[in-house]
Parts: C-alpha cells; sequence; structure tokens
C-alpha cells in the first residue's frame, strides 16, 4: 500500500490507537491484532529508538528483584523468559552466567544458592550448579582469583531488543495493523470528557490528520505524561571479542559500591553494563554515557579481569538509555520498583515501567484495561504463545545463522533468501550480519534515515568500530538501489549519521 492510501485508511476509525513504537507498543499492537482488534501504532521516531533499543539485552527473571523480595516480578519475567525461549530461538537465546563468590563477599553460596533454587522453581527446571575455584577459573580464565572460592552457573538469556521490537510490529503488520514510525501524535483528541483520537503529524513530510480510536494507548514509556516517573540513565560499552573473551555472561560486583555490573558476549562483542544513575537532561535529547559512568565501568573491569589491561581504547561503542521507573521515593536509583503501571481515564490508557521481559503481560494488562472502551465489541484475552517457532531448511549456510535469520526475520527469514543476491550471502566483515539483511531492511522494513538501517535493522553500528565507516561503499550502493536515496540525500544521511555516532555512541568528551 502506498504511503497516501495508508494514510487516508487512518480515518477510519480504529478500535485501538496506541502511541509509542518501543516494546510496549508493538507488544500491544501484536496481541491487539491477533485478536481481532483494528489497531495503529504511531511512533514519533523510529521504531525502538528510545529505551527498547538500548536495554542490557537480557530477557531475565533479574536476581537482584529477587533479592530485594520481588518475588512475583520475578516468577514473572522467568516464566516470560522461558516462553520467549521456547518461541524465538535464534532472537532470544540462552546465556550461561557465572557470578564468582569471594571470601567475605556477600551474597555468599548459600545466599545465593537458595535464590537461584527459587528462580529454577520458577523456570521448572534446574539450570544452576555451584563450581569450585579450578572449574570457574578453567571456565573464566582471566577473572581476579585473589580470594576466589568458586562460583555459581546458571542459565538466562539474551536478545536483540531493536529486532524483538520489530518482530513484533512485522507479526502484527502481517495480521492487518497499521504501524508508522517518524509520525508524532501531537494531542489528544477529546469529545466530553472522552479522549476519542490523537491529531499525528508526519515528521517528514509536515502532513497532519486526526485519527479516530475506540480506545487510545499512551505507550510512551519515559515520555508519558500524568505520572510521577523517575528518569534513570544505563549505559554500556562495548568491547571486541578478542579483549576480552567470554563463553558466558560474568557477573561483576564494582569495587567501588558492590553494585552488580555484567559482562557478556552479544552478537560477536563483549558488552559491559549497565550503571543506573538519575538522568537530569532534557529527555527530548538522545541520552549519552557521561564521563563518569565510562569510568566506573571501566573501573568494574578492570577490578574483575586485572590481567586483561582493558582501556579506553578498547571500547568499540557505547550507548545509554534511560528508563521509565515510577518514583518510589528510594533514594538508590537500583532499588527503585520496576513494575509497571496502567492508569485509565475516558478512552485512554496508559501503561509504563516495566522490562522488556514482560512485554506479554504488560500488552495483555493494556488491553485488559480498554476492554470495557471497546463494548460491545469483545475480545478474547487469554495467554497465548508468543510467536510460532520458525525453521530454515538446511542450506550452505551454518546452522547458528540460519537460526538466527529464523529468530530475526520469524516467518519472512526464507523469503530473505530467497530474494538475496549470490554475494549478498556473505557476512559482513566478522560481523554476524549478512549483507541480504542490509537489503532486505532497506526494501522492507520502513529504513526512513541510514540511522535506522545502521543502529537498529541491524546493529552495525554498535558493533563495528566508527559506527561501520568501513562498510559504508556497500551500504551506500544498497541504499541506492533500495530506497532510491540520490547522491544529495546519501551524503547528507552520512554526514547525520557519522555526527550521531560521535556524539552519542563514542567516547564521551
Ligand atoms: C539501561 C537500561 C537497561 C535495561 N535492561 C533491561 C534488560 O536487560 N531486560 C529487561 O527486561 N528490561 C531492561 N530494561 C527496561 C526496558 O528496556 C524498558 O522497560 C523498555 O524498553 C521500555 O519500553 P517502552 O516501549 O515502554 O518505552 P520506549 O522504548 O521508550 O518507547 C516509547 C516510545 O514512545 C515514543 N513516543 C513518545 N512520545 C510520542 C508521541 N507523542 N508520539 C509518538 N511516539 C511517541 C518514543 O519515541 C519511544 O520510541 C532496561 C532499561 C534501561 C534504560
Amino acid at each position: 500500500m502506498t504511503g497516501d492510501a495508508i494514510w487516508q485508511r487512518l480515518s477510519t476509525p480504529c478500535d485501538v490507537l496506541i502511541i509509542g513504537g518501543g516494546i510496549t507498543g508493538a507488544a500491544i499492537l501484536h496481541e491487539a491484532t491477533r485478536r481481532g482488534l483494528h489497531a495503529v501504532l504511531v511512533e514519533r521516531g523510529d521504531f525502538a529508538s528510545a529505551t527498547s533499543s538500548r536495554s542490557s539485552k537480557l530477557v531475565h527473571g533479574g536476581l537482584r528483584y529477587l533479592a530485594e523480595g520481588k518475588i512475583g516480578l520475578t516468577r514473572e519475567s522467568v516464566i516470560e523468559r522461558e516462553a520467549l525461549l521456547h518461541a524465538a530461538p535464534g532472537l532470544v537465546d540462552p546465556m550461561p552466567f557465572l557470578m564468582p563468590h569471594y571470601r567475605g563477599r556477600r551474597p555468599g553460596r548459600l545466599e545465593l544458592g537458595i535464590g537461584l533454587a527459587l528462580y529454577d522453581l520458577f523456570a521448572g527446571r534446574r539450570t544452576h550448579r555451584y563450581l569450585d575455584s579450578e572449574e570457574t577459573q578453567r571456565l573464566a580464565p582471566t577473572i581476579a582469583t585473589a580470594e576466589l572460592t568458586g562460583a555459581h552457573l546458571y542459565t538466562d538469556a539474551t536478545t536483540d531488543d531493536a529486532r524483538l521490537v520489530l518482530r513484533l510490529i512485522g507479526h502484527a503488520c502481517d495480521g492487518g495493523a497499521t504501524a508508522l514510525n517518524y509520525t508524532n501524535a501531537t494531542s489528544v483528541v477529546r469529545r466530553d470528557g472522552r479522549v476519542v483520537g490523537a491529531e499525528v503529524t508526519d515528521g517528514e513530510s509536515n502532513r497532519k490528520t486526526t485519527i479516530p480510536a475506540r480506545a487510545v494507548i499512551n505507550a510512551t514509556g519515559v515520555f508519558a505524561t500524568g505520572l510521577r516517573l523517575r528518569p534513570l540513565r544505563g549505559s554500556h560499552l562495548l568491547l571486541p571479542d578478542w579483549r576480552l573473551p567470554l563463553a558466558q555472561a560474568i557477573a561483576l560486583k564494582h569495587p567501588a559500591d558492590g553494585r552488580p555490573v555484567f559482562a557478556y558476549p552479544w552478537l560477536g562483542a563483549t558488552l559491559v553494563g549497565t550503571t543506573d544513575v538519575d538522568h537530569h537532561d532534557a529527555l527530548t535529547m538522545e541520552p549519552q554515557i557521561s564521563r563518569a559512568e565510562l569510568t566506573y565501568l571501566l573501573e568494574a573491569l578492570q577490578a574483575q579481569f586485572p590481567r586483561s589491561d582493558l582501556c579506553e581504547s578498547d571500547i568499540i561503542a557505547t550507548y545509554a538509555g534511560v528508563r521509565p521507573v515510577i518514583d518510589d521515593g528510594q533514594s538508590d536509583p537500583s532499588k527503585a520498583g520496576r513494575d509497571h503501571t496502567v492508569l485509565t481515564e475516558p478512552g485512554m490508557v496508559t501503561i509504563t515501567g516495566g522490562k522488556l521481559t514482560t512485554f506479554r503481560p504488560m500488552a495483555l494488562a493494556a488491553l485488559r484495561a480498554c476492554a470495557p472502551m471497546l463494548a460491545p465489541k469483545t475480545f478474547s484475552l487469554d495467554e497465548r504463545p508468543i510467536f510460532t517457532p520458525t525453521t530454515l531448511p538446511v542450506s550452505n549456510l551454518s546452522q547458528a545463522t540460519r537460526q538466527r535469520l529464523a529468530g530475526r526475520f520469524g516467518p519472512h527469514a526464507s523469503t530473505l533468501l530467497a530474494e538475496a543476491r549470490e554475494d549478498d550471502t556473505q557476512a559482513i566483515g566478522a560481523l554476524p550480519f549478512l549483507w541480504a539483511e542490509v537489503r532486505w531492511s532497506a526494501r522492507r522494513e520502513h529504513v526512513v534515515h541510514l540511522d535506522d538501517l545502521l543502529l537498529r535493522r541491524t546493529r552495525i553500528g554498535l558493533l563495528a568500530r566508527n559506527g561501520g565507516a568501513a562498510f559504508l561503499p556497500r551500504i551506500r550502493a544498497i541504499c541506492q538501489e533500495e530506497l532510491q536515496w540520490d547522491d544529495l540525500r546519501m551524503a547528507s544521511e552520512e554526514a547525520h549519521y557519522k555526527e550521531r555516532i560521535a556524539l552519542r555512541y563514542g567516547l564521551p568528551a
């Protein structure tokens, strides 16, 4: 359908209009569409461009939350982790975690063992075991060994958060939903005290329209208004895996304050994070790591991997995200609540907070809250598998690549390969992506700017030095062919992208 046809269709009243295209909005769109609702989503930037592409990429119960007595949240998250591992292998994958124990440091062997037993009980399977010091060093030869007594090994999961959002949106659109990126909801429309739709503006063309809706769902995360939110920033570092090769995630205790920091393998690099600090900058500005956070994360690495001699010049990229946390008056940011909140007013539901991991229960909670607004229309709120697992037939691609493609592109993975040119089935340098993915995303995945392609459809911008500048000539050829960008447009996209990489994804000044 052309852009004009889509915009014309927007004037037909929909059942639910979702504002915000992060994981929460995407999950609501997916759940609403497959329950027979006519749903529309508008996102003012690119899909997942805010917090949902900047998380720690963990699909996890959160042992920290268990230690804080948040048993319900941990249990729900572990159940969702298990469901996602089953539904989307290749997009959500198991990750072994090693938690070393040092003499005199908490949590001790018994305390952690009890927590992990509970964690396993929620999952309905045992993943944890205790290792002595020798076994621990065999698994993680570079960790600090002074006072090391052993470690616990257990399993959680990692994902590519932006691709998870895109997969949810993709399924919804295949089922008849409409999702528009770079479309800003400028105000909600009220009639007789009830919200009946929203005014939206296309950020590219400045075209405006009103989308009438029986219910509006505000899923704008940290941008939600009318709630006491405490924006908390978390930042991460990406290092080449050869500088810090890890076979599993390692939980580090920061030497200064004892906070847990994790280092783990992610898409061929080593990801380190996160910090947790109050975010005082304007929310309209893209967040970035501060020098203090960078020093903090490097200190944690230097203490845990003293022989690796890690320093600033090892860092490939950094990124920061802002968490929508409900302000519960806690002075310690790390202890502030991670539960979600649902607020209703006539014609509108606002949902914020929560975690990436728990997107499905959050989406169902939002739909439950707007069900009375949609009456007499009824729909089922039963829990369904998140996705049907996809597999690709055996080919000359490795099993790992086929699984990764199936997880990221779901039912479209086979078409992606069928449409690929012969030389597009090569990997992009040493990155775990094929050129065919870049072409597919440019052709089919609502790419509006170069950032969309390199920071979220693929993660080239985070995983290659200088945002993948070395690959730009071939990326340029693909964009010009698939997106019909002329030389002028391409030059302007590249200039903007390079500036953004330097300012927001590099080392702080
Ligand atoms: C550093 C960090 C690490 C994290 N790590 C994890 C983790 O490992 N595991 C986990 O489970 N959770 C994690 N989380 C939490 C998780 O990332 C968030 O809970 C989740 O991404 C929030 O998603 P969201 O869709 O609610 O918000 P967002 O992703 O921020 O989406 C809201 C969207 O609304 C859009 N928007 C705002 N206003 C408008 C408007 N007027 N019109 C149209 N669109 C609008 C924004 O552009 C934005 O894209 C982490 C969070 C942070 C910050």
